[in-house]
């Protein structure tokens, strides 16, 4: 239909993630999904014929965001680890329904930090979950856009289910590094948390040799770090970024700051935690040692976020929905998180568009621009001021 190719929003806000405050008055021109134009509602000019008119008074033009630390075969809640071993099938069934959720919270680009090994029917081969999700929304412009890491890569005795590779030396790192680009992983997922907390589970020198690897094939290398000793390992090596970073000093943020590491914050997980204290049974939740063991470790992830801002870290965000407890359309509250570490909600934004579009070198998501994509969605209030905005979603441009 005509109608649906060429579209005005009216009258909105935006919020072009890029600036302090918000530009009123504004109406937008898409055509094919394209932004065509950004003019004052008092001054659009003569509108093309079959024009769609959405008056959105009231609301404001936002970046479709990126969820930097996604899992998206996976739904996340109190028993997030055990639905892992799920049937395949019904983890691609999960990944249909975290794609709506996604798309409902405006949320556009999904980046996929690890999923269960799988056999794929067609070729018997064991390969990442998440590949066949992308493969299955390449082409439907209505689902998240994805990149995908592959599996975990991690050390024997970490991570239970084997669902994931392990490697225990450098020659199983390197081997594993290359199996997952050969399956046709965007990036690499390293787990720089080891058997025992206070050692890394390989050298430094074993991770750069997978960062060269990756990086002579084109692709990026990211981390899970929960401890210090792991970060520094992973920063040492030259990753490209590390995940939660929940244990950073002043030494590393320095480091990361001046190599260009991102840091993908993930500090709602411990909100959702807190949660569980009043909504589950789960000891580890609900016992006073659990309760104070989470207040302790959400604490020092906060100082690590605080650190890093304040050494002028890159930092993206995600939910980490799926591989932690957290569902898949609440990118609103790692935001909100991040305002709570010290950032401004106008900043804490700009970690949810355009640092996320930095990190998957994708220079078009999470901006607003003429001739850009009309990758944005509307909502009730001014996230420049206000996080929580971001969770009272009207519409979502790319959606019907
Ligand atoms: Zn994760």
């Amino acid at each position: 239909m005509a109608a649906d190719r060429l579209i005005v929003y009216r009258d909105a806000a935006l919020a072009d993630g890029a600036g302090p405050s918000l530009r009123k008055g504004v109406s937008v021109l898409v055509r094919d999904r394209r932004i065509e134009w950004i003019r004052p509602t008092s001054d659009e000019g003569a509108l093309p014929r079959d024009v769609r008119i959405i008056d959105s008074g009231g609301s404001t033009i936002v970046p479709g965001m990126v969820d930097a630390h996604s899992h998206l075969t996976l739904p996340g809640g109190s028993h997030w680890i055990d639905r892992g071993a799920d049937p395949p099938e019904e983890l691609l069934e999960v990944a249909e329904h975290n794609g709506d959720l996604l798309g409902r919270a405006g949320v556009r680009w999904a980046r996929d930090v690890g999923s269960p090994l799988a056999v794929d029917p067609r070729d018997g081969r064991r390969r990442a979950l998440a590949l066949r999700v992308r493969e299955r929304w390449r082409s439907d412009s209505a689902r998240p856009r994805v990149r995908v890491a592959g599996t975990w890569i991690s050390h024997s005795g970490v991570l239970t289910g084997g669902l994931l590779i392990e490697a225990d030396d450098g020659p199983a790192l390197l081997k594993a590094a290359s199996t997952q680009l050969d399956d046709g992983a965007d990036f690499l997922k390293l787990y720089l948390d080891g058997p025992k907390k206070e050692e890394a589970p390989w050298s430094t020198e074993d991770v750069r040799a997978v960062v060269d690897l990756a990086h002579g094939r084109g692709a990026k290398v990211t981390a899970h770090s929960g401890f210090l000793v792991g970060a520094r390992v992973g920063i040492d090596a030259g990753v490209d970024s590390l995940e939660h970073g929940f244990e950073l000093d002043s030494d590393a943020v320095a480091k990361m700051a001046r190599q260009g590491t991102f840091l993908v914050s993930t500090l709602a997980i411990f909100r959702s935690w807190a949660t569980f204290a009043q909504t589950t049974t789960l000891p580890r939740f609900v016992s006073d040692e659990g309760k104070e063991r989470t207040a302790r470790r959400r604490e020092r992830a906060i100082e690590s976020v605080q650190l890093a801002h304040r050494a002028g870290v890159r930092i993206a965000t995600g939910t980490d929905f799926g591989g932690g407890s957290l569902r898949a359309n609440h990118l609103a509250w790692e935001v909100e998180a991040l305002v709570e570490a010290g950032l401004k909600p106008a900043e804490a934004l700009t970690s949810a568009t355009i640092r996320g579009g930095e990190l998957l070198g994708e220079p078009e998501a999470g901006r607003i621009v003429e001739r850009g994509p009309a990758d944005f969605f509307l909502v009730h209030g001014d996230p420049l001021s206000d996080a929580s905005a971001l969770w009272r979603v009207w519409k979502v441009a790319w959606l019907p």
